[in-house]
Order: C-alpha cells, then sequence, then structure tokens
C-alpha cells in the first residue's frame, strides 16, 4: 500500500481549537483563523510582552523602596577576643548590621594605670566592615609609649593583673561607640 503525501487528500486532518474549521493535523497556526493551536503560544501572543518587560524595573525599584522604608539600618560590630599575647591582641570584629562600620581606634588599661594607645593593624581597603562581614585584627602596643607590653614591668608580679581593651567604632551613622574587652594579663 503506497499514496503520495504531496497530493494532500490524504493528509490528515484536525480540528482548529478556537474556530474549529479542519486544519492539517501538527499545524502549529490554524489556516483558517490564524490562531496558535498551543493553549501556551496563544496567551503569550495576546500580551502585550513589551509593555510587561517595562515594568519589572518599576516594580523591582519599588520592592527596594518599600524594603528600604521597613528594613532598620544599622552597624553593630561584636567583638571577639582570640588572644592576649604581650605586644599583640588578636580579635574578629564581625558586623552582625546590615550597614559598614570601622573600627576608628583601640586603648587598653592595665590594672586601673593610665590609658595606652594600641595600633590598629588593618589595611585601608579593609577598614570599612560591611554589613555580615568579619575581619581578623591585631591591635599592637607602641614600644616607646608601653615599653613592656600590655603588662608594665611593674605589674609583672602583681596577684590580680587584669587588662581591658577599649575599642572605638563608628557606625554609618558617625555615632561612635565603645566596648570593652578583658583579658588577663600575658605573662
Ligand atoms: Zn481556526
Amino acid at each position: 500500500m503506497s499514496y503520495s503525501r504531496s497530493s494532500g487528500l490524504n493528509e490528515t486532518k484536525t480540528r482548529c481549537k478556537v474556530c474549529a474549521k479542519l486544519i492539517p493535523e501538527g499545524a502549529k497556526k490554524c489556516t483558517e483563523c490564524n490562531e496558535y493551536q498551543s493553549t501556551l503560544f496563544r496567551v503569550l501572543a495576546g500580551f502585550d510582552l513589551k509593555g510587561i518587560i517595562a515594568l519589572i524595573p518599576i516594580a523591582t525599584l519599588a520592592f527596594a523602596f518599600i524594603q528600604d522604608r521597613v528594613e532598620t539600618k544599622t552597624s553593630d560590630l561584636k567583638i571577639a577576643l582570640v588572644t592576649c599575647e604581650q605586644n599583640k591582641v588578636s580579635l574578629f570584629a564581625s558586623n552582625i548590621g546590615n550597614r559598614a562600620a570601622i573600627i576608628s581606634g583601640a586603648s587598653f588599661v592595665t590594672n586601673g594605670l593610665p590609658s595606652m594607645p594600641l595600633s590598629v593593624i588593618l589595611p585601608p581597603s579593609k577598614k570599612l566592615i560591611d554589613g555580615g562581614e568579619t575581619r581578623a585584627i591585631d591591635l599592637l602596643t607602641d614600644a616607646r609609649l608601653s615599653p613592656g607590653g600590655l603588662v608594665p614591668f611593674e605589674q609583672r608580679n602583681a596577684n590580680i593583673c587584669e587588662v581591658t581593651i577599649t575599642i572605638e567604632t563608628i557606625a554609618f551613622d558617625h555615632e561612635m561607640k565603645t566596648q570593652d574587652i578583658v583579658c588577663d594579663c600575658p605573662r
């Protein structure tokens, strides 16, 4: 049995999903009413896609704006002490807020003696701690001002010895805060 497909006479027909007229089976568009036979294509053809795409940036901006109004902007540095050595304090600073903050300075007090400065060792590009970021930071004593490091020589034999390290931070809103961390005197 053989027949010619090119004659068109034996071509299988189906009904258009829109106008119900007979059209060739597998046709993507109706030969009578010119409608897409796929429901998805018909729906898409009905939309003004340019209009929808043009709306997206506005919707995104509106969402960002609403979020901006709802979400509180804070920067909150939490300090975790790692080690207290003779001339160096190592710590981690984590900004658990959502705005940047910086560590602007540090100092220490040993057993109630006058406060001494600590140098904050951070490359300039790392000074800004963004929200969600954590930095490893070293604080160094000044060899001229604090020749004994964190523990002045006259305190070396003290029964009770404690170093209070004060960290100054500046939040994004220019508010300055200080935080104290305490460590035992390194021996
Ligand atoms: Zn049709």
